[in-house]
């Protein structure tokens, strides 16, 4: 068995996936580069290239803006941008730690605060000269952002999100016409601002019906495509340049993005896409086909210990050992990395699994702690981990029903958000996180 740095190669290569040679040999060389860690999250380069590019062909004619806000839902902007920013017309982000991000990676791609910026955020992207379109939804919010642009002498980009479907934040309200209407000429009118472009969100979308006429979503897409016509034909008399639509998360791309309701209007159009990116839509009820997971989070056995039959693993001594007493591994990581919303891991009434690297499952024991996880140290083969072993936490490789992958992940924490899961695991001080 071959040890260094705390890496170790695993029980035995037999079975194993290339994958995994390539996700060991990168996270040793990261190991030796940052020091030892017990979680190891490589986030999967040739995945998420093969990923974007089905996403950009499935989109036709409309352009991608890549959603990388939570630093790339915890995979890390700066590992993420390299391999994805030819693919995009637009990338959209949060805190202006993630546009100093971006640009510091040589990419001129256009920037989308999907947030409304603070006077401070605003005034520091100017300064910094990232370009960056801010998002805005109120008349002293355009007044705000106008007098920026008139004391730093810049004509600022502006993008305008509509609250056509209940989000109820980050949107102008359409309801009363005249408001709206008045709103709109007001920024078209001011000398120190450009409506690049017109978006909406559909908070409804992941559970939508789009062949039904009647289906909420696809009301409020079709309002909004009527209200964008308005706006387009207001800025035209103008005289200022037509905006952009930009519609759509991974799951309303994935229902409404061949419904052709957008395209009809003829505008310049791209999709905000972040979870299918990172392949996080399987188990959605409009998946995006063809995608995998990019983040696979593997943990370090730190001790194997033997119990007898009858002790009690966990809070509320949820496991009891039977038969002739049993293995258990711990890994050097615990829930806490999840928040302690997710203690409940290994409680479910569905038993939960890690798997080795050969695809053999290792049992979740009693409800987890928040600095130690307990797994049975026997695979259902039979083979034992060892202290300094790797097992995977989240991985999509492999074809057991009980593969760890984030959604299904997110389905025993009890319906979570894969994103939460992700940039829980990305940005732990327990992570090492790496490309391979
Ligand atoms: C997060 C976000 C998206 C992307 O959502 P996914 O479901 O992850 O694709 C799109 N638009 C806005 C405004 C967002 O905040």
């Amino acid at each position: 068995m071959y040890r260094r740095n705390g890496i170790v190669s695993t029980m035995t290569n037999r079975g194993k996936l290339p994958y995994h040679h390539a996700f060991e040999a990168a996270a040793r060389k990261a190991t030796e580069e940052h020091g030892n860690f017990p979680m190891l999250v490589g986030i999967h380069g040739d995945m998420l290239v093969r990923n974007v590019s089905r996403v950009r062909r499935r989109l036709g004619s409309r352009t991608l803006c890549a959603v990388l806000k939570g630093d790339a839902y915890g995979h890390g902007i700066r590992l993420v941008v390299p391999h994805i920013a030819r693919f995009c017309s637009h990338i959209a982000f949060v805190d202006n730690s993630e546009a100093a991000a971006i640009r510091a990676a040589g990419t001129d791609v256009k920037l989308l605060r999907l947030r409304i910026g603070t006077p401070g955020e605003i005034v520091e992207a100017i300064e910094k000269g990232w370009n960056v379109r801010e998002t805005i939804c109120s008349r002293d919010k355009v007044a705000e952002v106008n007098g920026i642009g008139r004391r730093l002498d810049r004509v600022i980009e502006v993008h305008v999100s509509l609250d056509v479907a209940g989000l109820g934040r980050n949107g102008l309200p359409v309801d009363d016409a005249g408001t709206l209407r008045e709103a709109i000429s007001f920024i078209a009118s001011r000398n120190n601002l450009r409506l690049a472009s017109i978006g909406c969100h559909l908070p409804l979308a992941a559970q939508s019906t789009p062949s039904d006429r009647n289906d909420a979503s696809r009301r409020a897409l079709e309002k909004f495509a009527s209200i964008a016509r308005e706006i387009a034909a207001m800025i035209d008399l103008e005289g200022k340049p037509l905006p952009e639509i930009s519609a759509y998360s991974s799951a309303s791309s994935s229902a409404f993005g061949a419904s052709g309701i957008l395209e009809e209007l003829g505008l310049p159009c791209f999709d905000r896409i972040g979870n299918s990116l990172f392949g996080l839509t399987s188990t959605a009820k409009h998946p995006e086909p063809g995608t995998g997971q990019v983040m696979h989070a593997a943990a370090l056995v730190c001790d194997r210990v033997f119990r007898c039959s009858g002790s009690t693993i966990g809070y509320e001594q949820t496991y009891m050992v039977g038969g002739e007493g049993e293995e258990i591994a711990l890994l050097g990581v615990g829930w806490l990395t999840l928040s302690r919303y997710c203690q409940g891991v290994g409680k479910t009434e569905t038993p939960a699994f890690v798997i080795n690297d050969s695809g053999g499952r290792h049992l979740l024991l009693g409800r987890q702690s928040m600095n130690i996880a307990a797994i049975r140290a026997r695979d259902d083969m039979g083979r034992a981990l060892s202290s300094g072993d790797l097992v995977y936490l989240t991985t999509d490789w492999g074809s057991s029903e009980h593969m760890p992958s984030v959604p299904r992940l997110c389905d025993l924490l009890g319906g979570v958000q894969t994103e939460f899961v992700t940039s829980s695991f990305g940005s732990s001080p327990s992570s090492l996180r790496f490309l391979f």
